[in-house]
């Protein structure tokens, strides 16, 4: 396992504080600064909902990784995937690409941005017009981004864009989207998606629609284009047993703010954070050494706790103490590459949030 690169450079370029900083600037792909996303609903309404909160990250180019972020539904995930991909704006905040706020790009930044950050969503299915075949589907991207000079050199990119996702181009080429198993939709989505040879990869939930038989494939498929390809994946999940076998690191939301981040391995043999906790007790694990019953930990469905100040978890939280009710917790660092966000480990170090990715294994 190899760690940022940016401390290796550090070490290993000299001195001088410009060439470090230039060399961060190229290092770094994409960067949350703390980022919050609020929705509000109406214009009238005083109802809002804090979907993330406060959240800072860097993503960064030259040691490409696969990071998880994980959570219950609502927890913020795909509002995280959104404000990336610049969809959505942030409320507080601000995110930046190669470092250069995404709402201020110049075209050229922009083609660049949307070539180099690209994304597969849950749905296999949604995304395709099923009047045409795949072949029209991929020629797309490679028109829009002039990829290609001839007829020739397009189908070239084609084959070798399936073949990456494990695709026979004579299996697929040239059919409907509605002749194509779940699996092959999806493999489509990640070779589109590659064409435009990306640096980031967002895929918001792309195996939690496909049958459990298939999933395996398309998350090795994640691995190797990660492994072979150097291509950053963020892969955001509910499912944190897909989690373990997919990814180097894992931030675990809920209600918008991180509750552990770090190792993915430490993070799901051995939770930290009450939360965490639940979230290994709900799912079959055969592989863990099971704790705490799921008894111990209730999920109450619907009850996002008060409005107060303190841990949002608190409610649901069977080790809550007054304080929790109070102020939130801060993060608190277990290990060089883990921490939790929870006042049962207040006696270790604080490490501020805007550090996040200094806890995040590559
Ligand atoms: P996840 O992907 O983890 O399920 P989301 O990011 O979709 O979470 O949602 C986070 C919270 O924000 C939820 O409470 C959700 O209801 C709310 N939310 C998401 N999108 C909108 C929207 N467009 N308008 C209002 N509320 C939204
Ligand atoms: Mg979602």
């Amino acid at each position: 396992m190899s760690y940022s690169f940016s401390v290796i450079s550090v070490t290993s370029v000299v001195n001088s504080d410009n060439v470090y900083s230039q060399f961060t600037k190229m290092a770094t792909l994409l960067e949350f600064r703390g980022v919050t996303k609020t929705y509000t609903k109406g214009l009238l309404s005083q109802s809002a909902t804090v979907a993330l909160d406060d959240v800072s990250l860097t993503i960064d180019d030259q040691a490409p990784t696969i990071l998880t972020v994980a959570g219950e539904s609502g927890s913020g995930k795909t509002t995280l995937a959104m404000l990336l991909l610049g969809f959505i704006e942030p409320s507080k905040g601000e995110i930046l690409y190669k470092g250069k706020n995404i709402t201020k790009l110049t075209g050229e930044e922009r083609v660049a941005f949307r070539k180099e950050v690209q994304a597969v969503f849950q749905d296999p299915f949604a995304v395709f017009n099923p009047f045409y075949t795949v072949d029209h589907l991929l020629s797309v991207p490679i028109e829009k981004f002039q990829l290609a000079k001839s007829k020739k050199e397009a189908r070239a990119k084609m084959d070798e864009a399936l073949s990456a996702v494990g695709l026979r181009p004579e299996d697929v080429l040239g059919r409907f989207p509605h002749q194509l198993s779940g699996g092959q939709r999806q493999r489509i989505n990640v070779a589109r998606a590659l064409l435009l040879k990306p640096r980031l990869l967002v895929a918001d939930e792309p195996v939690s629609m496909v049958d459990a038989s298939l999933r395996a494939t398309i998350l090795e498929t994640l691995r190797k284009l990660n492994r072979d390809y150097g291509i950053s994946i963020l892969y955001i999940t509910h499912d944190l047993t897909t989690a373990y076998h997919v990814a180097n690191s894992i931030i675990v939301l809920y209600r918008g703010s991180v509750m552990e981040a770090g190792d993915v391995d430490a993070v799901i043999k051995n939770p930290k954070h009450p939360y965490t906790r639940l979230l290994i007790d709900s799912i079959p694990w055969p592989d863990i050494n099971r704790r705490w019953g799921e008894d111990q930990l209730p999920a109450k469905e619907g009850d996002y706790g008060g409005t107060g100040n303190g841990c949002k978890f608190a409610s649901r939280c069977p080790f809550v103490m007054d304080k929790c009710r109070q102020t939130p917790p801060p993060l608190f660092q277990l290990e060089p590459y883990r921490a939790a966000s929870c006042y049962l480990y207040e006696e270790s170090p604080v490490i501020a949030r805007e550090k996040l990715s200094e806890l995040l294994p590559v």
